[in-house]
């Protein structure tokens, strides 16, 4: 089929509750950071899949051991009886570096879902309910995880109740201090919101879908800090920017704070869907069996992806590769905004950078550029999306080549040149 005739049979047959940013095209292979759709156009990738691809497209040895492993055995769902590889890959995740050495982990099919668990294991470990997360987050699309996100009103419309007892509290901005955002939920403790009726605060470390904001350290220290006083749990939700896309295994070591759970997901199954959430043993084993399983979870083969991909992280130490290809795609990016006062602050944390696109007058968000920005991108073969209207989402599989980072920013330069004129 060629992209149109695909893109007609997703009008007819998809529902439309996913965006496609740009259409008519469809994805048929992929080489690392590299893309060819179905018209055989090729395309650099920097947005990884939403950052579910972050060891690129296409990779061999990762599709080699789910080849052998599908043929001994698919799935037997790790609900009802053990096949070895989710047992490996908890024992993997177990070990990566939370502070903690009882760690036990909890699977599930996708990142919502791993929230969804968090929420049901800090609930069930404090015996508490109420819950905080942060405006301009996003956790995800179930009931739960959608309870907790506040990024778009659409995703909320006429759905119904939530989950209860959930509030919301804000980022440190430009118009609010880490200090104020503190005292704010101080505030809401000493009037409406007894803290020790608190089960945990969820945070984005690095709030992603918000535009790549990255808050201050004293703002996440002085949350653990609370969590300490008043026994919450601190979960870090780690979906998107876990996993060595900032140059750590977790987002969150950037600001030197370990959190109680850790939620993955994304690119944790290695491009096949898998969530998990990481913890200390006393608060992962509280929950009684069968209190939260799905026949899915811990997929026999999506485990063997997932311990693949680990593997080879490990092997290319990619947390090192994230940080020098990161500074390395910065400094470039820092280079064109010396040409082009539209690009406003950039923010950058390994391989993770958001570009704000801004009128140059005004300093205010410019939408309507960064759309046309995005779009001839596309047109010439960079794979770039926007979020919160006009931050540009620079999130290149960590395999990118460094030649394919100068043919990257050589497209986007010429597309902001001609922007300019
Ligand atoms: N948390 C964060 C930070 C995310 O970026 C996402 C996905 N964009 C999710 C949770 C939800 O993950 P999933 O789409 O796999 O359910």
């Amino acid at each position: 089929l060629d992209n149109k005739v695909i893109q007609s049979k997703n009008d007819k047959f998809v529902a439309k509750t996913q965006q496609i940013p740009y259409s008519p095209v469809a994805f048929e292979k992929g080489e690392g950071a590299v893309l060819f759709d179905h018209d055989g156009k090729k395309y650099i990738d920097f947005l990884s899949s939403a950052c579910s691809a972050n060891l690129g497209h296409g990779n061999k040895e990762i599709a080699d051991a789910v080849r052998d492993q599908m043929y001994n055995i698919t799935q037997y769902t790790f609900a009802y009886f053990n096949t070895e590889p989710p047992v490996l890959l908890a024992e993997e995740l177990a070990k990566l570096p939370t502070g903690a050495s009882d760690n036990k982990v909890l699977f599930s099919a996708t990142g919502s879902a791993a929230i969804d668990s968090a929420i049901k294991i800090s609930r069930g470990f404090t015996g508490r309910t109420k819950l905080i997360s942060m405006i301009g987050a996003y956790h995800g699309s179930t009931f739960g995880a959608l309870s907790l996100s506040a990024l778009s009103i659409n995703m909320r419309k006429s759905l119904g109740p939530l989950v209860p007892e959930v509030y919301h509290f804000r980022y440190p901005d430009s118009e609010h201090s880490w200090q104020e955002c503190i005292d704010e939920m101080k505030d809401a403790f000493n009037h409406y919101l007894p803290a020790d009726e608190v089960a945990a605060i969820f945070i984005e470390p690095v709030a992603g879908d918000m535009g790549l904001v990255i808050p201050p350290k004293e703002w996440i220290q002085e949350l653990r800090n609370i969590c300490d006083e008043h026994g919450i749990l601190l979960v870090s939700d780690e979906i998107q920017l876990g996993l060595c896309r900032t140059g750590k295994w977790f987002a969150l070591d950037n600001f030197d704070v370990k959190a109680d759970l850790y939620v993955l997901g994304k690119s944790v199954g290695g491009g096949l869907p898998l969530g998990a959430v990481v913890g200390r043993q006393e608060i992962m084993d509280k929950l009684d069996a069968p209190a939260h399983v799905f026949t899915l979870a811990g997929n026999t083969t999506v485990c063997v992806s997932a311990l693949k991909s680990l593997e080879i992280l490990k092997r290319i130490d990619a947390n090192k590769l994230s940080v020098e290809k990161g500074q390395y795609l910065e400094r470039k990016i820092e280079n064109l905004r010396e040409r082009f006062p539209f690009i406003g602050e950039i923010r950058g944390l390994g391989l993770s950078i958001g570009v704000d696109i801004i009128n140059p007058e005004t300093k205010e968000k410019d939408p309507t550029a960064t759309a046309k920005i995005c779009y001839e991108c596309f047109k010439r073969g960079l794979i770039l999306i926007f979020i919160n209207q006009s931050t540009l989402r620079v999130q290149p599989p960590l395999v990118i080549e460094y030649e394919q980072i100068d043919e990257a920013v050589k497209i986007l330069e010429e597309v902001m040149e001609d922007f300019s004129n």
